[in-house]
């Protein structure tokens, strides 16, 4: 087998690829507005009720409208699911493997209709949307490559007289909730690591982008996943996301999101429910506050960069994104000004346009958030740029700078998940680092330093899932940086990671006396 390798990115400043784009966007558009129905064991189901996918650089222009599951279809979903586990579960790991592989490949040769598509329908540039498919790839490539080596179990000790072996088994029906910001790579990869480890699947995917999950729904199918496997339900997170999270016969719960959802789920699914015979698991991915530490001692161009890069890039809709940077007082001004000029520098609008670097936020709920958190920095801190939005034609908001903030202040605590950082001074090295671990999140952060003894010092106090040093705090790239958070980041879920698979199965000891 050719060893992993992550997907490469895409040139555009190769005129080929560019014009490979731009003919996928055409593509994408000849099917904008249609209606997709919901898939239970294979069986395509139209609803009354719908939910409509609209772009969020351009109101009026629906990308597609999507059968919305009642508690009746959810039910029937579960159903499905159940009986479905009984087979699957038997299924060879190298045929659920190679159902991997071929979507690979089926995604690789409609790379740039996929990223047209989530350009379209999750106002992600180019650059970030072919990311985005390249790391659905890589999750492909990746957890089907994990499975194989996962199949024979893990090796134990035997006395004489003994055979002991330890296998995983999977564990049944799992509830897969997936985001909006990585409608592609995290709806997929969540749900190819249920399915590769033998469960079967409910997904509801992000109600916001609907549409790239119906369409990879069709690529598994393709590739060979029997009918009933994974199951498409969209609909309401009150209505069907709580029905099933609750729902006795849910094995385990795969969810990524906001910190306030991702701790619903964690209490209801605490709950044993009549007729349940398992302690549910949750896998849960949830927000950040990501911080950018920077050194008296450091290359300030760098810095600079790398704090606009991950505080913008996709308009700072990661987790991982940097909302806050903190600066030592001797080069604070530097890398203030310098991150101001930077910002200002930084173009936004439409994202089909190539030269836009960033494009709206994701909808109307989130745009007038951000909004009012750039209101309370200006009131705790100096604007430096942005401070601006615009929400006529589709949500956009200017990139925002606020300096002089104190570490507590609000901007600096509470996640924003939009184009908004906020800088703050420390006195010293070991401060700034204290306040780098002063939220209630721990996901990403980064240190701009060229003190060796300093780059040690954070390895070890810097409480963050994913700690870089001397580059940006977002990208992480799967089976290279495994990607998961402490705290109220999440359950510590190391997505992309060599322990990852072993969340959606449960080890079975066997011993025979020879
Ligand atoms: N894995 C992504 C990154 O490293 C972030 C995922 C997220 O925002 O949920 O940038």
């Amino acid at each position: 087998m050719i060893p992993y390798k992550h997907e490469p990115f895409t040139d555009f400043t190769v005129e080929e690829n560019k014009q490979a784009f731009l003919e996928a966007l055409k593509q994408v558009e000849g099917y904008l507005g249609q209606d997709y129905p919901l898939i239970i064991g294979g069986e395509r189901i139209m609803t009354e009720e719908k939910l409509v996918s609209t772009n969020p650089a351009n109101k009026e222009e629906v990308i597609g409208s999507v059968s919305k599951a009642s508690k009746d279809l959810a039910e029937k979903a579960m159903k499905v699911a159940d009986e479905t586990f009984n087979t699957w579960k038997k299924v060879k790991p190298e045929f659920r493997a190679d159902v991997l592989f071929k979507a690979a490949a089926i995604i690789r040769r409609r790379k740039h209709e996929f990223s047209a598509l989530l350009t379209k329908e999750a106002g992600k540039p180019w650059n970030e949307a072919d990311a985005d498919t390249a790391e659905a790839i890589d999750f492909l490539e990746f957890y089907a490559r994990k499975m194989l080596e996962l199949k024979n179990g893990i090796p134990v000790e035997s006395r004489p007289g003994e055979f002991n072996r330890f296998d995983y088994i999977p564990l049944g029906v799992g509830v897969i909730i997936s985001p909006w910001n990585f409608a592609f790579a995290i709806m997929a990869g969540t749900t190819v690591a249920a399915l590769v480890t033998g469960n079967t699947v409910l997904l509801k995917p992000a109600s916001t982008t609907p549409v790239v999950a119906y369409k990879f729904i069709e690529v598994l199918e393709e590739a060979g996943m029997p009918t009933g496997v994974v199951n498409y339900i969209p609909g309401s997170g009150a209505e069907v996301g709580d029905y099933l999270v609750d729902h006795p016969r849910t094995r385990f719960v795969s969810f990524t999101g906001s910190r306030e959802v991702g701790t619903r789920i964690y209490e209801r699914a605490a709950k044993v429910n009549e007729g349940q015979i398992w302690l549910k698991r949750v896998i849960a991915e949830m927000g950040g506050k990501d911080t950018i530490v920077v050194d008296n001692e450091a290359d300030l161009e760098l810095a600079a960069q790398s704090i606009v890069k991950s505080a913008f890039g996709f308009s700072g809709q990661k987790c991982s994104a940097c909302s806050r940077a903190i600066i030592h007082e001797d080069v604070y001004d530097q890398v203030v000004e310098r991150v101001g000029v930077l910002t200002k520098e930084l173009t936004y609008g439409d994202p089909t346009e190539l030269s836009n670097f960033t494009g709206p936020v994701i909808d109307q709920a989130s745009f007038d958030k951000v909004m009012s958190y750039i209101e309370i920095g200006k009131t705790e801190g100096r604007l430096i740029a942005g401070g601006t939005g615009d929400s006529s034609k589709g949500f956009f908001v200017a990139p925002t700078v606020i300096a002089d903030l104190d570490p507590k202040a609000r901007v600096m605590q509470e996640e924003i998940f939009g184009p908004v950082v906020g800088l703050s001074k420390a006195k010293s090295f070991t401060e700034a680092i204290e306040f780098a671990n002063n939220t209630d999140y721990g996901l990403t952060g980064a240190v701009i330093t060229n003190n060796r003894h300093h780059i040690e010092q954070a390895r070890e106090d810097f409480h963050v899932g994913n700690l870089y040093f001397n580059r940006n705090c977002t990208g992480a790239i799967v089976g290279y940086q495994p990607f998961g958070g402490f705290n109220m980041s999440g359950t510590d879920s190391k997505a992309g990671g060599p322990d990852y698979l072993q969340l959606h199965m449960q080890g079975k000891t066997t011993s025979e006396t020879l």
